[in-house]
């Protein structure tokens, strides 16, 4: 359920905000907050040394970033709404509800409370700014007068309008395995940990000086909760925090970041979080694996991709100019620590991007684990935790299967690039625009159909691979993606791909479900029939 809280100043939007998002056990983002915390400044600060037309600017790229996410509750800033591109991605997949409220009840509100619109204006400048919205607010789907009510009265009303019968469930277990490498982990993978993280990581973490480093939006989602248990704990916490997205996985993050944390006092001995998706999770390993020679680290995976993948094996890395993840090591975390609550908020595209990660882990595994994603797809799809704690730590199980006796990848490890020598080329070739996920799924339906080619995999293997990846909506070749890029343009990243050895490209092949095999010998010719 994603819910929009919009209205004039003095609403009450950011209080009614926080009691919705603790009755209904989503996070929350305030979209002002957003923009302070992303600029390190107030509003007012804004508004002075810029003007209102970059605040507006700085708002209209936060709410942009909001606009697909699932399951949260977001306070609009009073003016944002009334800006059209804001309004649509605001509304998308969401319950807008405007909070009204008298003039009177706004001036007694905010009375000591400094608004730049509103400085030492009064009562004319509250009605006119009103009539000015009122407009805007009546495109809201739903209308709650505040004047009269608490925020905890206003919440209920909006639980009552918004999510009727909405119940939470005690969440399971957390289930636990161990990556057997030459410094064993544990990973744990449950339900709403990262609202109290420190009674897992206590055991993991030298020193009282913890670093976190996370993109902006997985910090408003997720990180301020885990900041705020640890210095409830008595930790030191230094957080360094980027926009996110794969343009900032560079080596300007890693040095702003050594930047901020050594000024911040993190030393040898303390502990890095690497918190988010696998951008911040590569970003955060590198940084760990270099700073002051390596520090240690612990993976908090919010993608499904960097909880099924990314944050295991200890692979960290960050692009260059010339090429994606070129500059990198291996240095292996401590603790992976896999909350599933965190992919509620997850936007769509994302969560495909993992399920390409999962069932290719299905089909090099088969077995139980690719029966439990065939019958189990609809609760996967709709997100099911119970599932999803199965699923992760399934996968989990698997990706340690492959990389324990061969951490450096140089033999068995190999077979997780499977449907990665198109994916990845793929993702190049698309600027980015194809997910890496989504891009490994349609380079596991080529590897399949080559391998059908190839007489390596009987035909009816290569339908059900394809099958399941329709099955959860994920494309099988590149006509199944709307703006595919050229083919020969594809073929020509193939060729460059970093894997190749003595210029032979290398594919992964599937004999069946569980038996995968690296072939150097696919002739560029069935490869090109098959993409
Ligand atoms: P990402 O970290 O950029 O996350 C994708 C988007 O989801 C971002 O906008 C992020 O802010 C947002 N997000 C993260 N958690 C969220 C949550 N819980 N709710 C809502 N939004 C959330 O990218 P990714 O897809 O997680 O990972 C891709 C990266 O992982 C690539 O750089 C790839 O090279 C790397 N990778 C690394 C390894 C490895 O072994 N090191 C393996 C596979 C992929």
């Amino acid at each position: 359920m994603k819910v929009v809280l919009v209205g004039f100043m003095g609403a009450g939007k950011t209080e009614v905000a926080r009691i919705l998002g603790m009755r209904l056990g989503i996070p929350v983002i305030d979209t002002d907050e957003m923009v302070c915390d992303w600029t390190q400044s107030t509003v007012q600060e804004i508004f002075a040394s810029e003007g209102e037309a970059s605040f507006r600017a700085r708002e209209r790229q936060v709410v942009r970033r909001t606009a697909d996410l699932q399951e949260v509750v977001i306070s609009a800033g009073g003016g944002s709404w009334l800006d059209e591109e804001n309004r649509r991605h605001l509304s998308r997949g969401a319950t807008v509800v405007h909070l009204s409220v008298s003039p009177g009840a706004v001036l007694e509100r905010i009375d000591d409370v400094e608004r730049p619109l509103l400085a030492g204006k009064g009562a004319a400048e509250v009605r006119r700014l009103m009539r000015e919205r009122a407009p805007a607010y009546s495109l809201a789907a739903e209308e709650i007068d505040t004047t009269d009510l608490t925020p905890k009265e206003v919440a209920e009303r909006v639980i009552r309008t918004c999510a009727p019968g909405q119940s939470c469930r005690s969440p399971a277990e957390p289930e636990e395995l161990q990556v057997q490498v030459d410094d064993p982990y544990r990973i744990v993978v449950g339900e709403g940990m990262l609202k109290a993280p420190v009674s897992f990581l206590s055991g993991v973490l030298s020193g009282r000086n913890i670093a976190i480093i996370s993109d902006e939006l997985v910090w408003q989602l997720w990180g301020r909760a885990v900041r705020d248990d640890l210095d409830r704990a008595g930790y030191r916490t230094a957080t360094y925090r980027f926009w996110g997205g794969e343009k900032c996985k560079d080596l300007q993050t890693v040095e702003e970041a050594a930047d901020h944390l050594l000024c911040s006092g993190i030393d040898r001995h303390s502990t890095l979080l690497a918190l988010g998706g696998g951008v911040p999770g590569d970003v955060g390993g590198f940084v760990a694996a270099v700073l002051l020679r390596g520090i240690p680290y612990v993976q908090i995976p919010t993608t499904l991709l960097a909880q099924v993948d990314s944050s295991v094996g200890g692979k960290v890395g960050v692009n260059h100019r010339l090429g994606k993840n070129l500059l990198g090591s291996f240095h292996q975390p401590r603790l992976v620590l896999s909350d599933v609550t965190a992919l509620r908020t997850l936007p769509e595209r994302e969560f495909l991007s993992g399920l390409g990660e999962v069932i290719k882990h299905g089909f090099l595994a088969g077995g139980d684990y690719l029966d439990l994603l065939c019958k189990r797809q609809d609760e996967i799809l709709h997100r099911d935790p119970a599932v999803l704690r199965e699923v992760v730590a399934g996968s989990c199980r698997i990706k340690e299967g492959f990389v324990r006796g061969d951490e450096k990848d140089q033999s068995q490890r190999m077979m997780l690039n499977f449907g990665h020598t198109l994916g990845h080329a793929l993702e190049t070739a698309s600027g980015g625009r194809v997910a890496h996920g989504i891009a490994v799924a349609c380079g596991m339906g080529a590897a399949a159909r080559i391998s059908g080619r190839l007489g390596v995999l009987p035909s009816e293997g290569v339908t059900e691979l394809e099958n399941v990846l329709r099955g959860f909506g994920l494309p099988r070749c590149l006509d199944d993606l709307s703006d595919p890029p050229d083919r020969e343009r594809i073929m020509a990243e193939v060729r460059h791909d970093k894997k190749r050895r003595d210029g032979r490209m290398r594919w992964i092949l599937l004999r069946s479900p569980g038996d995968p095999q690296l072939s150097e010998d696919v002739p560029a010719a069935v490869a090109l029939e098959n993409l």
